[in-house]
């Protein structure tokens, strides 16, 4: 298990949460229902400034809600974005009628999380606006900037975007401030170990004596490249030029600086750095209008550093000097006097804390034999089938996506389903089927968080949407359903196949529904388990052009699709259970 400091697994959010929170209560109070920090000392009648995004990252995110910084960060688990109902919880908590800006990482899982959680809001009449921080540069070519993802840089960017707020400026004029920091903001970074996530025994990746992992980022994903160690200063001068050759800085301009350390880095070697960095940037005459050594943005035991530098102009260094203060990061001098004085517990309106109350346990049916049709009941006991099959796989699913991705696929998966057995297990007598997909499809959409929380409770969801009730499937309302499942997803996600992600298991067993609709539900759900284990073995040979593993590029070659997998499991379950358990 390594030798990290935590108690089980399983809970360390909630854990870290606590601790935090009881550390610093004279500023921070924690949502009842969900995982995110508030600050309790929140300026009124203006723009909400909410940020988030995975934990593992501390002090990054709830480390940076402060005075002049975010109101409230909605807190994932380990790597793993927030889902849409946090997201939703949190922002509605310090809603101000102005509208609520959302900071965040551009990654595949936070970015559909957040829209999700943003659709809600709307839903209540809540103006929302996201600006999504990309500063990585190595992450994706110039061309495709829009794929970088954030690393680092998310600090400049939620200092001026809780300035811009803390201004009273509306949400329109907060949103172009905050872009144009954005836009401003380039990083580069480098990792020396791999990290090691809460709970597992192995790294997620291995690197040699002498190796260390260019562009790397934060999530324990490799680097884009694997290079040979090399002195501090040739380290520099290399991540150096490669800002440059982005930025259009000359003798003259303003720039602030972050060397950002990953959580394994001492401070003497982010001087070190920052020694070789000062040297370049006066031989070109680029004032350091400040400057940072930090371990701001951190991915637990990670070695390595990230270089960011922020180019100012007027308006961007007026925001960054405003003062701010929270207990990780202050800038200026904080004159008012309310920042110590706790005022009354603000009643936090949350969910009814359904979760609690859990009435009795549920037994699925016993049964044998081949199933025809989809009933109610045997649906319900279908999804809690293939949940218990998920969960016990959680450490397969975990591993296939360590060797590409972040590691956390099983996790997510494992958790997801539970909340579906859960839900399933109380759920209200009910005569119509497409309920029971409507349950589970929204539990895993609502508590997963990451890519694949959106993705996969839309497996279940999508297709219930605008059907008629019944009381039970034939093959052929199970084939018309994955086909709008599978739309839903595309829409949402972007993927079409051959971009090595979930889609490229769920699109040919869809066709195998399709293409056998007239047959028994056995006969079309083994075909389609086939052709999803198909495409499935199909993604070893695709390059990633989807969540974490795209930054990889052909090193992904011979790895399957955790996500492709995790659809043929489904699939798997599915006919497993018609065929009789
Ligand atoms: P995260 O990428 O947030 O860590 P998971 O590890 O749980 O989330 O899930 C990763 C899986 O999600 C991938 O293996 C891939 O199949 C799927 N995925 C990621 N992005 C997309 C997308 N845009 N469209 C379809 N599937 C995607
Ligand atoms: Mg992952």
């Amino acid at each position: 298990m390594g030798k990290k400091i935590i108690n089980d697994p399983d809970k360390v959010v909630p854990e870290l949460l606590e601790g935090f929170i009881g550390a610093y209560s004279r500023f921070y109070e924690k949502h009842p229902d969900v995982n995110g920090i508030i600050f309790k000392h929140r300026k009124k009648n203006k723009v909400s400034l909410v940020i988030g995004g995975g934990s593992g990252h501390e002090p990054l995110f709830p480390g940076f809600v402060g005075k002049g910084l975010a109101d409230a960060a909605a807190c994932g688990n380990i790597f793993t974005s927030p889902d849409p109902n946090t997201i939703y919880q949190i922002a509605r908590t310090v809603d101000e009628g102005k509208g609520i800006l959302f900071v965040y990482g551009c990654y595949t899982g936070d970015n559909m999380n957040f829209d999700v959680g943003e659709e809600f809001l709307n839903d209540d009449g809540i103006a929302t606006a996201r600006v999504r921080v990309q500063d990585d540069i190595v992450s994706a070519p110039i061309e495709r900037k829009d794929e970088r993802r954030g690393i680092a840089g998310d600090i400049f960017v939620i200092k001026v975007a809780g300035a811009a707020c803390e201004s009273g400026l509306s949400l329109r004029e907060v949103v172009r401030v905050t872009e144009k920091a954005r836009d401003n903001v380039k990083s580069v970074g480098i990792a020396t170990a791999s990290a090691q996530l809460p709970g597992d025994s192995k790294p997620l990746f291995e690197l040699g004596e002498d190796e260390i992992e260019y562009g790397m980022g934060l999530h324990g994903e490799r680097g884009v490249i694997r290079t040979s160690m090399q002195p501090a200063d040739i380290l520099v001068d290399r991540m150096y030029n490669q800002l440059m050759s982005e930025f259009d800085l000359k003798a003259g301009d303003e720039v602030c600086v972050l060397v950002n350390g990953l959580g394994a880095t001492s401070v003497m070697e982010l001087a070190i750095v920052f020694r070789r960095l000062k040297q370049l940037l006066d031989s070109e005459g680029i004032c350091i209008h400040d400057s940072d050594l930090n371990s701001y943005c951190t991915s637990q035991g990670m070695g390595g550093f990230s270089i960011s530098l922020f180019k100012l102009d007027e308006e961007l260094k007026r925001y960054y000097d405003m003062p701010c203060y929270c207990p990780f990061y202050s800038k200026g001098q904080w004159s008012e006097t309310g920042i110590t004085e706790v005022p009354e517990e603000k009643n936090i309106p949350g969910t009814a804390l359904e979760e609690k109350r859990r009435e009795g346990t549920y037994v699925p049916q016993k049964r044998t034999g081949i199933l025809n049709k989809l009933d109610v009941s045997y649906t319900k006991d279908m999804f809690i089938y293939i949940a218990d099959k998920v969960i016990g796989r959680k450490s397969y699913l975990t591993e296939i996506d360590r060797a590409m991705g972040d590691g956390d696929h099983g996790i997510g998966m494992a958790g997801g389903m539970q909340k579906v057995k859960a839900k399933l297990e109380r759920m209200a007598d009910t005569g119509n089927v497409y309920e029971v997909f409507e349950v589970a499809g929204k539990a895993m959409l609502l508590s997963m968080g990451g890519a694949s929380g959106v993705l996969f409770g839309e497996i279940y969801l999508a297709g219930t949407r605008g059907m008629k009730p019944k009381k039970e499937l034939s093959s052929e309302d199970l084939a018309v359903m994955m086909r709008k499942s599978l739309e839903a997803i595309q829409k949402r996600g972007k993927a079409q196949p051959g971009d090595k992600t979930m889609v490229d298991a769920l699109a040919p067993a869809v066709e195998a529904l399709e293409a056998n609709k007239n047959k028994s539900l056995l006969v079309m759900l083994t075909a389609a388990e086939e052709a999803a284990r198909q495409g499935m073995e199909n993604t070893k040979n695709y390059m990633a052009k989807f969540g974490r593993a795209r930054f990889l590029m052909s090193r992904v070659i011979g790895h399957q699709d955790a996500g492709a997998t995790s659809v043929w499991l489904i699939f798997q379950g599915m006919r497993e259970f018609v065929e009789g358990i």
